[in-house]
């Protein structure tokens, strides 16, 4: 009976020419869930939209890290009202993180009449269903689950290539006080490293060049799974041939030798860490519940850098958690001059119901919170400026990306560090590896010539 309605809708969709279009907020494992979203409505037979305005279906993929992103999401979900007025067989769904906080799915439903359906993060496979009920039935669905699973058997459509992300695991299981994923996306799962294997063969035969693997806390891939780890996973890919590969998030707690042997004996691994400190301050990280101390995180750094001379180091780092003096801010300060990242992503902690943190009652003003995020920002934009200038001069080999946004007429790639680049070239060169001297520093890229 749902298969027929199912097949019923797809035949409506298809003799509609019906179009979506997928809004996307958040990390790169929402944008990976997106190319899966889009996968199963490919398979309903809609095809992409340009944008939201003229779109048949909307979806909005959500986000509940930061507050910020939260309330972003109701003003646009909400501007949504005015296009169904005037076009009432516009369907508008909302799903991802933020459906899935206890309650939320279900006030969002009740908030706005006119969503169309709302679900969480598993439960994409059901979509299918979703939309056959309200195209042939004009019936609503609210859809949470939450028993949250690994979801890799549903049809993708990706981004063309060169760059594909791959999911290697699911859930997180270190509960740091702040944060929210935990609860979400629910505990550690890993996929057995021959199906991350078989998948980066399909990409290699379907022309991509790179891929990122994707995991909350990749160090800790394999759990639950016999004779597998990060490093066992690493070279196995690494053996696939692919040209490049990368990987985040990396917990540096769980960050290992192992890890480093295989990426420095690897060349198609790029020489790329993104280590997310979060504080300089020990006595904060240990209320954030990181379970490494600042001189641990320090000594690893120094072990990175002793296996991979160059390494092109990035970090996360939150100013105002809880209880955050004057003196420890200065101590998170003094740990980015130490370890001078070449990129960092710094926040403004924000609490996130449900979490410990949240509920710490020596939450920091807002205005002491911006002085430290201005001044923190302002040193790191110092540091990847000067790290730029290091580059000038240096032959790099490129993966070319596309066309450069900065520039008309111009096309961009990134450095096997991952520094990007703009230069003079054809298009045709797109997934292609070239030689290019750097030939200036811009304050978040790099200017190249090719070779
Ligand atoms: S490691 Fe900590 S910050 Fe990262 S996803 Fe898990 S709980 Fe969140």
């Amino acid at each position: 009976m749902l298969q027929k309605k199912i097949q019923a809708a797809r035949e409506w969709i298809r003799a509609h020419s019906l179009t979506f279009y997928i809004e996307t907020y958040g990390c790169q494992m929402n944008a990976h869930d997106s190319e899966k979203i889009a996968g199963v409505l490919a398979d309903m037979g809609y095809a992409p939209a340009e944008d939201k305005y003229s779109a048949d279906l909307v979806l909005f993929n959500t986000c509940c890290v930061r507050e910020n992103a939260e309330n972003k999401i109701y003003g646009n979900v909400g501007k949504m009202k005015k296009i169904k007025q005037k076009h009432k067989d516009r369907i508008v769904g909302v799903c991802g993180c933020m459906m899935q906080q206890p309650g939320a799915g279900e006030h969002l439903y009740k908030m706005f009449p006119f969503v169309d359906m709302v679900f969480g993060t598993t439960n994409m496979q059901e979509l299918p269903a979703m939309l056959a009920d309200k195209l042939m039935e004009k019936r609503r669905s609210l859809n949470v689950r939450d028993d949250v699973m690994v979801e890799e058997q549903l049809p993708m459509l990706r981004m063309p290539p060169p760059l594909a992300t791959v999911n290697i695991m699911q859930g997180c299981d270190n509960f740091c006080t702040y944060c929210i994923v935990p609860y979400v996306r629910g505990r550690e799962h890993s996929r057995p490293i021959d199906d991350v294997v078989r998948e980066v063969h399909t990409l290699i035969d379907a022309g991509y060049r790179e891929v990122m693997l994707l995991g909350q806390n990749v160090n800790s891939y394999g759990k639950g799974l016999e004779d597998a780890d990060f490093p066992k996973l690493l070279d196995a890919v690494a053996k696939t041939g692919i040209p490049r590969i990368r990987f985040m998030t990396s917990h540096p707690k769980d960050a290992s030798m192992a890890m480093l042997e295989q990426m420095a004996k690897h060349d198609n691994i790029c020489k790329q860490l993104h280590l997310p400190v979060q504080a300089g301050s020990t006595r904060v990280l240990q209320e954030m519940n990181r379970r490494y101390t600042r001189e641990q995180y320090l000594r690893l750094i120094e072990q990175v850098r002793a296996a991979i001379p160059g390494i092109f180091l990035s970090t996360d780092v939150m100013v105002g958690f809880p209880g955050e003096t004057d003196a420890e801010f200065r101590e998170t300060v003094t740990l980015m001059e130490q370890v001078k990242y070449d990129t960092a992503f710094t926040f403004v902690y924000s609490p996130r119901r449900g979490t410990k943190a949240a509920a710490m009652t020596n939450q920091i003003p807002e205005n002491i919170k911006q002085q430290r995020i201005v001044e923190l920002v302002a040193l790191q934009a110092k540091h990847t400026y000067e790290s730029n200038l290091a580059s000038v001069g240096k032959i790099e080999e490129i993966l070319i990306e596309g066309p450069s946004t900065k520039d008309a007429g111009s096309i961009c790639g990134r450095t096997d560090g991952g520094k990007m680049v703009n230069l003079q070239g054809s298009l045709d060169l797109v997934g292609s590896i070239v030689r290019a001297e750097i030939t200036e520093a811009k304050k978040t890229t790099l200017l190249g010539k090719l070779l």
